[in-house]
């Protein structure tokens, strides 16, 4: 169903997977392993206010090969969509990346490798449920841009999936900037529906959260994207830029990123930072791509957002 055309190992001991496809395409998967120590949480969230965040091995599978949504940050945005996985050819990406490695049990599945998974819904659906109901698994999430008819269906129809909303900016011109699905999908309707997932499933939401240096990581951002949420219902993910050929944006110090988080708890919300994994094998949050990217993609992200310089990092920057 998926053979496994390379393996590489990172330094971090993730281990990046790239499968091929009856058809020849190819898709990555990236297993890795957390700890409690792996998260960093803002110091305001101590004592009983602390995350209680799983550890154990993390699997993340890709749904289709290539994606035309056009996040502008991320390597897969660059390779145009191929093929739609079947149910079959998602699941099988775990059991063949555990079989790998010999993990038996306590797997946590994330469906946040290569595509969009709520515009291949009803295979994800039924993978996600098959998996979930697998003595080896013990967690299923769904990561998505803001499908908002599929969140309504995942809550009606999974109701035992965990769902992660990709936002990345707190306002919808910058929003829209960075993911273009956004005019279809402003921020205002995903939210609306990621409550609507939250209250009916009594699951929390967890906002993906992907520091741009000096485009969405001020303080003001901070406060702006705090101010949209309920911290009763969601949990900001703080993820930080791996870095993409060709694409213009710069990551910011991983000091900066818990100061964002440490931002985010002073009002009051939530919020936890994951260190990059699997960088180094080019298999880390956003790097995935399995054929030369588009030149025409490549362009449009140049054009839109043409280096600037933003001088020397500096771990204090972005209290403007
Ligand atoms: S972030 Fe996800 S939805 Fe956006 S281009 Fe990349 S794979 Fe597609």
């Amino acid at each position: 169903m998926v053979e496994l055309a390379k393996k590489s190992r990172s330094e971090d001991g993730s281990v990046r997977f790239v499968w091929r496809l009856e058809g020849g395409h190819e898709v990555e998967s990236v297993l890795f392993r957390t700890t409690p120590t792996s998260f960093i949480q803002p110091a305001a969230q101590c004592g009983e206010r602390r995350l209680d965040l799983p550890s154990g091995a993390v699997v993340c599978i890709s749904s289709q090969a290539g994606c035309n949504v056009g996040c502008r940050f991320c390597a897969t945005g660059l390779q145009p969509m191929r093929k739609n996985l079947s149910a079959e050819e998602i699941s099988a990406q775990v059991f063949a990346a555990a079989r790998e490695e010999g993990i038996s049990g306590g797997i946590r599945v994330v469906f946040a490798g290569m595509g969009e998974p709520m515009l291949n819904y009803e295979p994800v659906r039924d993978a996600a449920l098959r998996l979930a109901g697998h003595d080896d698994i013990r967690n299923v999430a769904i990561s998505t841009m803001g499908i908002v008819p599929a969140i309504r269906r995942l809550a009606a129809e999974a109701p035992t999936v965990d769902l992660y909303v990709s936002l990345h900016a707190a306002t919808d011109p910058l929003r829209t900037t960075l993911v273009p699905l956004n005019r279809k999908y402003p921020i205002e309707a995903v939210l609306a529906a990621a409550t609507e997932f939250a209250t009916s499933t009594g699951r929390r939401v967890d906002i993906s959260y992907l520091l741009l240096r000096g485009i969405n990581d001020s303080a003001g951002d901070a406060r702006e994207l705090a101010a949209l949420l309920d911290p009763d219902l969601f949990t900001v993910k703080v993820l930080l830029w791996n870095e993409v050929a060709g694409l213009p944006f710069e990551r910011v110090p991983d000091e900066h990123a818990v100061l964002f988080a440490d931002w985010l708890a002073d009002q009051g919300q939530p919020a936890y930072v994951i260190p990059s994994k699997a960088r180094d094998v080019d298999a880390g949050c956003g790097q995935m791509i399995t054929t030369e990217p588009s030149a025409t993609r490549l362009r449009r992200v140049t054009s839109e957002f043409p280096r600037i310089d933003l001088g020397p990092v500096s771990v204090r920057e972005g209290t403007r």
